[in-house]
């Protein structure tokens, strides 16, 4: 589903962020990105809606090299989760939701009962929490439309980097379990930034566990973890 072929990026200033990098993401897997900060991960996933330009090498998504697609269209196929979820202000929960559809031709009203459908998955109630503002909400809350925006539109590829960083513990882990049950349901294609191994751990199908620039190992959380 997501394939990369010998990329590389190299900032102006000359860093090099990602160093000659191979590897293939199944349709339907759930790989972590994860290592310390500064060693290419945020780099790696924004090449994968073109945020980022790779300097040299090959990105494919569901057969397709991105070299050639309209970055705009590209990025409405690809649903993209930051830690501080960028919500629109002056729009409504359920118009945040509602936002890809509606920019992707679907009805009004059909695109309003997709992201009352998806505003439920992720455990909000439309009828309370669809007619609020994004300030009357609180951190955990945020997330979760940030998430059900990011999926509004049924994008067969999800990005998220640090999705839930910003939100305490317990939040957290009641998110991280909410977050499996809804792409069980999906079976959306995910990448996962995160400097958290048990995170990394917790939700990966597979671990990219990176060093500087580079993946140093790709595998099953079992054997990241060194068991049999
Ligand atoms: P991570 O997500 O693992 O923290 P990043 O991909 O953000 O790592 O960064 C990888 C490297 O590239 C770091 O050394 C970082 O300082 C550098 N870097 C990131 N963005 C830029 C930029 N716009 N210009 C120059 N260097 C950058
Ligand atoms: P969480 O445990 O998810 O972090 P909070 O304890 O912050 O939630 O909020 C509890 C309840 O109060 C939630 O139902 C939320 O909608 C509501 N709430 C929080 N902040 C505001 C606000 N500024 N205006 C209106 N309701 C709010």
């Amino acid at each position: 589903m997501i394939r990369f072929e010998h990329v590389t990026k190299r900032y102006p200033d000359g860093t090099t962020a990602v160093d000659d990098l191979s590897f293939e993401v199944a349709r339907g897997e759930l790989v972590t990105l994860v290592g310390p900060s500064g060693c290419g991960k945020t780099t790696t996933m924004k090449m994968v809606n073109r945020l980022i330009e790779p300097t040299s090498g090959r990105i494919s998504v569901d057969g397709e090299d991105i070299s050639g697609a309209d970055p705009v269209e590209l990025r409405r196929r690809i649903g993209y989760v930051i830690q501080q979820v960028g919500l629109f202000p002056h729009k409504t929960v359920l118009e945040n939701t509602a936002t890809v559809p509606h920019l992707l031709g679907w009805k009004r009203s059909r695109a309003r009962e997709r992201a009352a459908e998806l505003l439920e998955l992720v455990g909000l109630d439309p009828a309370v929490h669809g007619s609020r503002y994004p300030e009357q909400l609180s951190g955990g809350q945020r997330q979760r439309v940030g998430v059900a925006r990011a999926l509004a539109a049924d994008p067969p590829v999800l990005l998220m980097d640090e999705p839930f960083g910003a939100v305490d513990p317990v939040v957290r882990e009641h998110l991280q379990n909410e977050f499996l049950r809804l792409r069980a349901r999906l079976g959306t294609t995910v990448l996962l930034v995160t400097h958290d191994i048990e995170e990394a751990v917790r939700l990966g199908d597979r671990i990219a566990v990176y060093g500087q620039g580079r993946i140093e190992q790709f595998d099953a959380p079992a054997a990241v973890l060194g068991t049999p």
